[in-house]
């Protein structure tokens, strides 16, 4: 190891991303884009980006961008704050609000960012079992937790949580920030951001990547009571180097004032969804209710790692974990219908073979 790397780097595990393989061109069903472009007025946005736009430094408040999403989920822009990417605006929710005597809790089958990031910032966490339907044990949190964050739908298993469970975690642990991860929320499910008006230690963080088909872009946001939105500009101040750039805050601004794209898009991708887990269903895999733009299944008598094998033979990729409680299933993005098409005739062929 470097004898100039810090401790805490020389034993960090960092978080290992969904492949990006250059060497063909595959179907990408493997790290949950959106099969679809941005609304055309977000590409209409990008390219009336100014000379001064790129001269000046941008707004450091983004203002356009956190009206326009205050105004999208009627609330006010002081209850929001946006990063590069949703997984910048965790982070420093883990710092703001994790960093703390007693451990975080979070699912043991979850974002696998979130252990990485315990590492980095130095938090002390603990995992709530699942069940055997894959349910996250909440009963697992014992009396004091220095805080909780969970996927909603969790990843990679797409189940989602209801309301009324939320509301009763956020009602029995006040004293702690509960921090909820709406990444995947707008494929069916139903956005907690209400709840945190009633509750001041709660806090939504959702994602452009997804339903708005920018991951490229690199915006994420955060919903909740205009205390917690101090402390997370605290860290980002401090932190200085990442505001969010000119382009990105109109390019973003835009694609929240395209509703009626949005939601065709996220319609589209939820009847594909249902389409293709029919599909799976037929073949014999086994397949988790979804509320997600993947689907996590397995099959009931071939191995996950020699369908994703001969999957990436035939320039088609899905995510395989190999973490011994998961790595019999496989997370597969939900792409266009031809993709998925493509996918089951794959699938077929290498299930005969
Ligand atoms: N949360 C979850 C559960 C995710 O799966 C992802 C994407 N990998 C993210 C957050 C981060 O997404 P982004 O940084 O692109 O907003």
């Amino acid at each position: 190891m470097n004898s100039l790397w810090s401790n805490l780097v020389q034993n960090l595990d960092p978080y290992v991303a969904g492949e990006q393989p250059k060497d063909k061109t595959y179907i990408k069903l493997n790290t949950n884009e959106n099969p679809y472009p941005p609304s055309p007025k977000v590409m209409q946005a990008i390219q009336s980006v100014t000379a001064s736009d790129l001269r000046l430094y941008p707004d450091p408040d983004a203002s356009s961008l956190r009206t326009a999403i205050a105004e999208y989920y009627a609330v006010s822009p002081t209850n929001i704050f946006v990063g590069n990417g949703s997984d910048e605006v965790l982070g420093f929710a883990f710092v703001a609000f994790f960093k703390k005597e007693n451990p975080l809790y979070f699912p043991e089958i979850t974002y696998s960012f979130y252990p990485s990031y315990c590492r980095l910032y130095e938090i002390r966490y603990r995992q709530c079992a699942m069940a055997n339907d894959w349910s996250i044990q909440f009963d697992d949190i014992g009396d004091s937790p220095g805080g909780i964050v969970f996927p909603n739908p969790n990843a990679p298993t797409g189940m989602l949580l209801s309301l009324q469970q939320i509301e009763s975690l956020v009602k029995r642990y006040q004293d702690i920030v509960i921090v909820v991860d709406e990444a995947y929320i707008d494929f069916g499910g139903d956005t907690a951001i209400e709840l945190t008006q009633t509750y001041s230690n709660l806090l939504v963080v959702q994602t452009c990547s997804k339903s708005r088909s920018l991951a490229g872009l690199r915006v994420g946001y955060a919903v909740g009571h205009p205390n917690l939105i101090a402390a997370l500009e605290r860290v980002k101040n401090s932190f200085n180097a990442y505001p969010l750039d000119a382009i990105a805050i109109r390019a973003a601004t835009a694609s929240f004032e395209d509703q009626v794209y949005f939601e065709q898009c996220c319609n589209q991708i939820i009847e594909t969804r249902d389409w293709f887990t029919a599909q799976l269903n037929a073949l014999s895999f086994q397949v988790l209710e979804s509320k997600s733009n993947f689907v996590f299944a397995r099959h009931t008598q071939v191995e996950a790692k020699h369908l994703s094998k001969s999957l990436k033979e035939k320039a088609i990729l899905v995510r395989h974990f190999s973490s011994p409680k998961i790595d019999n299933y496989l997370r597969i993005s939900i792409g266009t219908r031809e993709d998925m098409e493509g996918l089951i005739d794959s699938l077929g062929s290498i299930l005969v073979a």
